[in-house]
């Protein structure tokens, strides 16, 4: 067996995350055992009918025992409930991670569980999409994407490199970092943009000098782009918000000065303020292209390529 093969994963969640890993562990081979368990009977079911792995519980602690890796991909705010729901049957030597999209939360709720002999490294794909549940998930969510994993200074080296070399196989670029860090940078790469759709397209929504309906119609101005973040899923990004305060509020705080500087030029005629930001960004747009992270095409791919 090569050390990227594992006898048992068990996955505990199982929507968009855990089931693109169902999907991509199967068709990578990872695995000779998927097991899977999630909270609700319906999505157990749904699971089921999809084929998502080799066996199926109603109970997390069930689906573990035995596992040699042990993914948990549920919203972060429930991380610490399924450690200790779980940690009675966990094998000595199994490799318990998770996804979660903060990192020193999910690390102190998740770690006081895990027994000895267990080794718990946190983990985050940076990849997703707006969809939620046991359908949305694809194979190749993973490909060509970061995932970044965040083990305690006590952690194994040995397991660590395991973890990474089972992300590497499913696509992934697998960078490491400390939780802090990891949050601070998650907080402005992606809470914030997430937090600044949900309140563009509430203020939208509550405007009463323009009616919902001119809003939606005239939406391929710029508006439907931020539509996208703010239709992500309100459990998920609420946890996000509660367990990555710190950081959040710190980006805030930078943001709001940075946005009360914009306010201030426009007031003002200052036009070459506003040049030389909105040149600064477009350079932004142009670097992620360059590394593989979005498309070139002309506004995301809409239009047919000329
Ligand atoms: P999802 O599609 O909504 O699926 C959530 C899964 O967690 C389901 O199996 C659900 O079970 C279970 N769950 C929900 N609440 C729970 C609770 N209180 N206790 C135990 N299980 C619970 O979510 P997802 O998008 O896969 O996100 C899962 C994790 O991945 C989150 O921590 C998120 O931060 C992280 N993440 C998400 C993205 C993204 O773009 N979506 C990207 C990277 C990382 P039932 O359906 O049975 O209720």
């Amino acid at each position: 067996m090569s050390d990227v093969e594992f006898n048992k994963i068990a996955l505990v969640g199982i929507g968009l995350i855990g089931s693109s890993l169902a999907r991509a562990i199967a068709e990578k081979g990872l695995a000779k055992e998927i097991a899977i368990s999630t909270r609700s009977e319906a999505t157990l079911a749904r699971a089921r009918e999809l084929g998502l792995g080799t066996s199926y519980h109603a109970s997390a602690r069930d689906a573990v025992r035995d596992a040699d890796l042990v993914i948990v991909s549920v919203p972060v705010g429930a991380s610490g409930a399924v450690a200790a729901d779980i940690a009675p049957a966990l094998k000595p030597g199994a490799i318990v991670s998770d996804v979660g999209s903060t990192k020193a939360s999910v690390i102190s709720q998740m770690k006081p569980h895990m027994p000895d002999g267990v080794h718990f490294i946190a983990g985050h794909p940076v990849a997703g999409t707006e969809y939620s549940g046991p359908d949305a998930g694809f194979a190749t969510l993973f490909e060509g994407r970061w995932c970044i994993l965040t083990p305690t200074p006590d952690a194994d080296p040995v397991q660590v490199a395991r973890l990474r070399h089972f992300w590497e196989t499913l696509g992934s670029l697998v960078e490491e970092m400390d939780a802090e860090h990891h949050d601070k940078v998650l907080a402005i790469v992606s809470h914030l943009p997430h937090i600044i759709a949900y309140n563009i397209v509430g203020t939208a929504e509550d405007l009463e000098t323009v009616t919902e309906s001119e809003v939606i119609k005239y939406s391929a101005s710029g508006f439907r782009d931020f539509t996208r973040l703010a239709a992500s899923d309100p459990v998920m990004w609420r946890d996000v918000c509660l367990h990555n305060k710190d950081a959040i509020l710190e980006m805030l705080s930078r943001f709001s000065e940075d946005l009360a500087y914009l306010q201030r030029a426009i007031r003002w005629g200052e036009g070459d303020k506003l040049f030389e930001l909105f040149t600064r960004t477009r350079d932004v747009r142009r670097s992620i292209i360059e590394a593989g992270q979005d498309v070139a095409a002309p506004n995301f791919g809409r239009y047919p390529e000329k």
